[in-house]
């Protein structure tokens, strides 16, 4: 049996409701399928269609992952026609998120996973299906604090996708960066 499994950020319920409403009006602008607030979340590492007896080394290698906590400020909108999504994303996708996506995939390395040759393009889908998205207003940022990430099963369902959060690893700044003990 296989499982389709990516890793990525997945946003808690306060969050969910932030991006819900900081997306409203890029909604309420363009036409095509909401993404369920439920279904919200930003893609570090897609792996694809993994046997599932692969899943306990794939934790073991994660669980080697060490990258620091980091603040990502959602504060832009875009529309891709080609998969015909609209998103959210960053301006400025902090250097400690890249190191994530890096110490993900080099850890992945060994076990023969490979990132899509394609340049890695951080987004959150919050609309699908969608052909033209031209709307000019701006969003309200909205600042995520992500102390987490998570390896996520994805299955589809004649619905659409149904996500499951497998197990989530904390972030944690590397010792020896605190600041001196008073
Ligand atoms: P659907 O069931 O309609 O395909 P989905 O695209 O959300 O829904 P998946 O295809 O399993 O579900 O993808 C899961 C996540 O990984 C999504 O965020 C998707 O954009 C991302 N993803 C899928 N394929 C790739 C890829 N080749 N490279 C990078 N990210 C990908
Ligand atoms: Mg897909």
């Amino acid at each position: 049996m296989k499982l389709r499994l990516f890793f990525a950020l997945w946003p808690g319920p306060e969050l969910r409701d932030a991006l819900a409403a900081a997306a409203r009006p890029l909604l309420g602008a363009c036409r095509g399928r909401r993404v369920p607030k439920r279904n919200y979340h930003l893609t570090l590492a897609f792996l694809g269609a993994v046997p599932a007896a692969r899943l306990e080394e794939l934790r073991a290698v994660t669980a080697t992952v060490s990258a620091a906590p980091f603040q990502l400020l959602l504060d832009r909108h875009g529309h891709w026609p080609g998969p015909r999504v609209a998103w959210l994303g960053c301006r400025q996708f902090p250097g400690a998120a890249e190191a994530l996506v890096a110490a993900l995939w080099s850890a992945l390395a060994p076990l023969g996973f490979q990132p899509d040759p394609r340049p890695f393009r951080p987004h959150l889908t919050v609309l699908r299906g969608c052909r033209a998205c031209d709307w000019e207003g701006a969003i309200t940022p909205v600042d995520w604090p992500v102390s987490d990430f998570a390896l996520v099963r994805s299955d589809t369902l004649p619905t659409g996708p149904r996500y499951a959060v497998l197990e989530s690893w904390p972030l944690q700044a590397p010792a020896g960066v605190e600041a001196f003990p008073g």
